[in-house]
């Protein structure tokens, strides 16, 4: 469970403190696929970046599992990042790196794991996302769908409980976006995972969040179960 209890935060540019969200308070549930919608400049990457901890809030706390993680020190912060990954519109692959290689980098990073651990948990993700035979090839050799599969193997190598996605179907035709819906819908039923989902696209809303908030200058407008907030009139 993601808590963002009074959460407030400011840019300082220039000097001055500029707000790009406003007092927030929402609750997302552990297992529930959480969208968030609205313009550019609305406030949507900022209430992520504050949810791994990119960001710290200038005020308000953020609770993981009832855990204040607010002022975590780095140490404390490295090992909170394992547990939430993070997938992006543009994939952001290292090129010069193989598919596995990629998948395994967050796991070396880690530090913890032994090399035995990593040949394992690379070999049980390129199955999960049905890339088994291409951990040898670079991200060049692939499809958009193909490289955003890395993308969502990579985010899942050290086995966080919650995902971000910022616009990661954005960059992909609709039949690619199905299919990369589908995958990540399936990883949230078989492994429980709370996907927290930014995105422009209402299709994307409407076939896989449970509930949905819509931001608009840096608040939360209106926040609810999908068919509440798009269904009604
Ligand atoms: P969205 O993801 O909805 O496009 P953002 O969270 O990126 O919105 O931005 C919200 C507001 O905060 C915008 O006015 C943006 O210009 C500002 N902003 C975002 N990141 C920074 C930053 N690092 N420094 C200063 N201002 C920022
Ligand atoms: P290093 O150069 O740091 O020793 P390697 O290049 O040998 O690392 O491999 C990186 C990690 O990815 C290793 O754990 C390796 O076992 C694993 N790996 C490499 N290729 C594959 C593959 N095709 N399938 C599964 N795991 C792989």
């Amino acid at each position: 469970m993601i808590e963002l209890d009074q959460v407030q935060k400011s840019y300082q540019v220039g000097g001055r403190a500029i707000p790009a969200l406003h007092s927030t308070s929402l609750t997302i549930e552990t297992g529930e696929v959480f969208g968030i919608v609205g313009h550019s400049g609305a406030g949507k990457s900022t209430l992520v970046r504050l949810i791994n901890l990119l960001e710290r809030p200038t005020n308000g706390r953020v609770l993981v599992d009832g855990e204040n993680v607010t002022h975590y020190d780095a140490a404390e912060l490295r090992a909170f990042r394992r547990r939430v990954g993070m997938i992006f519109q543009h994939f952001n692959l290292l090129s010069s790196r193989t598919v596995a290689d990629n998948i395994a980098f967050p796991m070396k990073l880690a530090g913890i794991y032994s090399k035995q651990q990593i040949r394992e948990r690379v070999a049980e993700l390129l199955a999960l996302v049905s890339l088994t035979d291409q951990g040898n090839k670079y991200p060049s050799q692939l499809s958009g769908g193909q490289k955003q599969r890395v993308g969502i193997a990579r985010a899942l190598a050290c086995r966080p409980t919650i995902l971000l996605c910022d616009e990661a179907t954005s960059a992909l035709d609709p039949q690619t976006t199905q299919s990369v819906l589908r995958l990540l819908a399936d990883i949230n039923r078989e492994l429980g995972l709370t996907i927290v989902l930014i995105t422009h696209e209402m299709d994307v809303v409407r076939r896989i969040c449970d509930r949905v908030a819509v931001m608009d200058g840096g608040r939360v407008v209106e926040m609810g179960p999908v068919t509440d907030v798009f269904l009604h009139p």
